[in-house]
Parts: structure tokens; sequence; C-alpha cells
């Protein structure tokens, strides 16, 4: 992982630091457990616990499970597996915002006695109307002028369960003329008989997310509350809150700029919706921008770590192209991954004058840059595979890998001649004929030492191993599917997968353990699936391509 880049968050905690103004810093990572994390949320993650992991504070894990109907502890474990995965810890200090519901619904009682919230019986259509408008001011709800007393009887009939959903809603009392919207009476709680996961059967009414969220970073102590752009507005809010209730600590929020990626969707919603309709198979398919999903495609914490510490942290809104998270994992891998040889498309390439039945070992370095990582045998026979792009019978100009007549070196081994091609009778190729040159393993250099410009991977036929290997490509082929004025589902690339099921590989590779990466030389990074693969019987994602073919 890189370094920690400055960013405007990283100043205003160093400076409060340094002023006294806080001691330590504590900040919070705070999903709603009613999906799966994304890449998105990779970004505040690494942006609140890098905070604290930086400056010697502390990040709280906050399931922010007020919505009690969306909510399902599959999510739970998996935001919890996700932010583990990431590399980043929460220690002790994991919490629910429904831990907290008792002492919010005292704070709304607390409001009500100050006069500063009420029991309102608009219809949610009559609230919308009297609500306004941006540019016209809204109308105090008949209800408002209802006395403290009243007001609390009320409150606690919705807390007993006298009303049924949707009846009757409580509202902070600030201004209906408010040019803030959101200070337009917010509704704090709402009625809703519904099982909450965590508390069960404990409460028919719920607060809100404005009333929960700057409460509970006061109730934790946290310093700076991080939260995205679209929150700005709720900001006055958020103090309003703090301002009116006798509230532990005064937390404060800042907005950063949320994350938007090309060609994938962001929204809970929709990745649910892909998942739920089978578009893919499941949040964690390879092809979904999900933590889970990456991590199964063969993405390292590290890579993700490094592509969040690149885009940085600001406060405009900017689009990153996927290709720079393809290039954070492909530096990474690059680094890291074994190399091995694999061919995807096999076509038998049979040297004629090797010897039958002879079989020699070439000894192969793991990783060019790195002799630590060790060195493997490659077995080399008379018969051999080469990937079907690397034959042409009738090449264009330039083309330097094997065409009939033409000479090829299989790297770490011999140049070969192609002599002949055999043909089925619909003029498929059935395989190749060749010649080696039996002095020419030191490099692509020919025994009269002439350089051979085309070098290529092979393997033994006899001694390869079969796999199944799956290739992606984009999930969507829109840059920003999710741009509105269309369903976004149209725009789902029907190519995003594509299954290999007769590569072959290496035999050392048939007892690849799930979740290794290598890089397949010339091919890209491949990383066995941790659910697919069986004991000698693995199964390969591609990770990444080994160049940049997003840009082209
Ligand atoms: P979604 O719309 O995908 O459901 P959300 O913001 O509603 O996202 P939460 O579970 O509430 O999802 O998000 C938890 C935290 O992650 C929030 O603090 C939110 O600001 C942050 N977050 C979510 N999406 C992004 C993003 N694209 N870029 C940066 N931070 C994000
Ligand atoms: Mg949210
Ligand atoms: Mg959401």
């Amino acid at each position: 992982t890189i370094a920690p880049t400055a960013n405007f968050l990283r100043t205003i905690v160093a400076d409060d630091l340094a002023s006294g103004k806080h001691q330590t810093v504590v900040t919070r990572f705070p999903p709603e457990p009613n999906g799966y994390l994304h890449i998105g949320h990779a970004k505040s993650i690494c942006l609140n616990f890098g905070l604290a992991r930086d400056f010697d504070g502390q990040c709280h894990l906050r399931f922010d499970d007020t919505n009690p109907v969306k909510e399902d502890t599959e999510y739970i474990e998996s935001i919890k597996e996700s932010v583990r995965w990431l590399g980043f810890d929460w220690g002790n200090h994991l919490y629910h915002a429904s831990e907290y519901f008792e002492q919010l619904y005292q704070w709304a009682e607390y409001l009500i006695e100050q006069g500063k919230a009420y029991v309102d019986d608009l219809t949610p259509e009559q609230m919308k109307e009297y609500r306004g408008t941006l540019t016209e001011a809204g109308k105090d709800s008949p209800f408002r002028g209802r006395s403290v007393a009243e007001n609390l009887d009320l409150f606690r009939r919705m807390r007993a369960g006298e009303f049924p959903d949707g009846s009757r809603v409580l509202r902070a009392r600030i201004d209906m003329a408010s040019p803030n919207m959101n200070l337009r009476d917010p509704v704090l709680y709402r009625i809703l008989h519904a099982t909450h996961p965590h508390v069960g059967d404990a409460w028919c009414i719920y607060p809100m997310y404005d009333f929960t969220h700057g409460q509970s970073d006061a109730l934790e102590g946290i310093t700076h509350s991080i939260c995205t752009l679209e929150f700005e507005s709720h900001r006055p809010l958020y103090e309003w809150f703090l301002d009116n209730l006798p509230v532990p600590c005064r937390p404060r929020q800042y907005e950063f700029a949320r994350l938007n990626l090309s060609y994938t969707v962001m929204s809970k919603r929709k990745l649910q919706e892909l998942v739920q309709t089978g578009l893919v198979k499941g949040w964690d398919d390879p092809r979904m921008p999900t933590i889970m999903g990456l991590k199964r495609r063969g993405y390292t914490p590290a890579a993700i770590r490094t592509f969040c510490e690149r885009i940085g942290v600001g406060r405009s809104d900017a689009w990153i192209g996927f290709e720079l998270l393809e290039e954070c994992v492909r530096n990474d891998l690059n680094e890291t991954a074994l190399r091995a040889m694999a061919v995807l498309h096999p076509v038998k390439l049979i040297i004629d004058n090797y010897p039958e039945g002879q079989v020699e070992e070439f000894e192969v370095a793991n990783h060019p840059a790195k002799p630590e990582l060790g060195t493997r045998k490659m077995p080399f026979s008379r018969e051999v595979l080469i990937d079907a792009d690397d034959f042409m019978e009738n090449p264009p100009k330039g083309y330097h890998r094997l065409t009939v007549g033409g000479e090829v070196k299989l790297k770490y081994a011999y140049v070969v001649k192609c002599t002949g091609i055999v043909k089925d009778a619909d003029g498929r190729i059935i395989e190749l004929h060749g010649e080696y040159d039996p002095g020419s393993t030191n490099g692509p250099v020919t025994s009269d030492g002439r350089k051979i410009k085309g070098v290529i991977h092979w393997l033994s036929a006899p001694h390869a191993g079969t796999v199944e290997t799956r290739l992606f490509d984009r999930l969507f082929n829109d840059p920003n599917p999710d741009r509105g004025g269309a369903d976004y589902k149209q725009f789902l690339n029907p190519d995003s997968l594509a299954v290999l099921p007769l590569c072959r590989v290496e035999p050392s590779l048939m007892q690849a353990a799930p979740g290794t990466s290598f890089q397949f030389e010339r091919l890209g990074y491949f990383c066995a699936d941790e659910k697919d693969s069986q004991p000698g019987k693995p199964v390969f994602n591609r990770v990444v391509t080994l160049k940049d073919t997003w840009g082209a």
C-alpha cells in the first residue's frame, strides 16, 4: 500500500489534534445493513479507518439499523467480513444504532417538553403539500400548536402501539419557512409495527436517520463524523439536534465526494436487483463491484487500499475510470503472483523431429524479478499445446507468432518451425506439425544465430491439466449505466462472462489453493475461485489482463 496522501480531512484532524481541540480522533463507518458493501464503501472505510490508524485514534463500526424491514444478518456478517478483509479492525467498538433507541426516545420526549417537537396527524400527502417547495415557504400543520401535554400523551401512545402504521409522526418544531427543506419540521419518528432483527418487537416506532445519526455520534464520542456530500444540506439539522439536546459531546460533520466508478452501478438497491433477478450469480459474483465480488475475482486488499489512496479525498464530484482499479490490482499482483503457463484455446503442435516418448524438463523461475520465489520444472515432449491466437494460416504483415513455414520461440524451451496443418472435413484445424531446433534453448535465437521475434507460451500436451476458466468483461457496456432517463439494466453487457471449460494448465496448477493468484504468462492474472474450486480441480477467474484493455 502506498503512503497516505494529504487530503483536507487529514489536515483538519491534524489541526484539531495540534490545537488541543481533541486529544484523540474518533471516527466511524456507519453502513446500513441492507446489502453487501461495494467499492464506494471501501473509499469511506479507508478514509475513516485510515484516519484512526494514522492518528492513533479509533474507528467504530456502527450498523445504522434504524430501518427494521430491509435488514438481514447475512448483510451484517458480510459487512464485517469486508471491513476485516480490507485490513481494518474496529477492536471492541462495534455498535448498532438500535442500541440507542431508548436514549433517542428519551431525547424525543425531551424535545416535546421543550416545545420543540409535536405529534402530527397529517397524511403523508398533506405533509408533502404543507412542506412547500424550494421557492415557496411551507405552511404550518394545524397540529403544530398542540400542547406539550397532548404531544407527550400522543407520543407515549404511539410507543405503546395504539395507532396504526403511518397514522401519525413525531416532528421537530423548527421552521416551515426555512430555505433548507431539511429544517422544515423534519420527521423524527414514524409508526412501524415491524420486528427488528436486533431488538425484536421492543418497538413499533422507529427514529429517522437524521434523528439517529448525530446523536449516535455524540453517544459514542465521535470527533469527526465523515459522510458523503449529499448530506451537506443535512448538516444544519445535525447541528440543531446537538444544540437542542443534552448530548454528552459535540461531534462535527464533514462531507466528501462519493466515489463514482465508470461502467458500473453502486446503489445497493440496484446491486440487490441484479442478484435477486439472477442477472448475476450472487452478491459475490466476480463481476460485481462489491468488496466480496472483487475478493472472489482475485483483487487483493492492498490493491483496493492503494486505489482508495490514489483517487484521493476531495469535495468535488469526479468520475473514476474502472481502469485505475485494474491498474492497482495489476501492479500488486505483478509483485506477488507466481508465474505459470496456461493455454486458453488449445491447439496441438506435434514436433515431428522430437524423439517419441522423450520427456525433458526445463527449470523455470516462478517470478522473473524475485529469485527467492524459487523455480519449478516444466515438462516438454513431442506434443505441445499452443494458444489458437498464436497461430495464423494467412497472417498479416508484421505477424510474429506461428504461421506455416514460420518460426517461433516456445518460451524457456526451443525454437520451432511450423511445417504443416492437418484439418478436418469442415476445414477446422485439428493439429499443427513442426520441427524444433535442438540448439535453441538459450533465448529467442536459433542454433545458427538468427534472432526470433515471436515468443509464445505452451504446454506439454500429455502433462497439462484441464481446468475451467472464466473470463470477465465489464458488467455494463455504458460508462454511466446509472445516469437516469433509461433503465440501467438495458446497459448490461451480455458478454460479461465467458466460460472456457477446457483450458489447459501446467500440472502444478492443479493443486492451486482456492484464492491464490497466478500470472498466466501473456494472458493475465488468474485466481483460483474460492467457492467453485475443488481439491485437485481448480476453477480460475481472470482477475485482470496484463495490459489495459479498457482505455482502448
Ligand atoms: P447505497 O446508496 O449504495 O445504498 P448508502 O450511502 O446508502 O449507499 P450506507 O450503508 O449508508 O450506504 O453507507 C455507509 C457509508 O458509506 C456512508 O457513510 C456513506 O457515505 C459511504 N458511502 C456509500 N457509498 C459511497 C461512495 N460511492 N463513495 C464513498 N462513500 C460511500
Ligand atoms: Mg445510507
Ligand atoms: Mg442507500
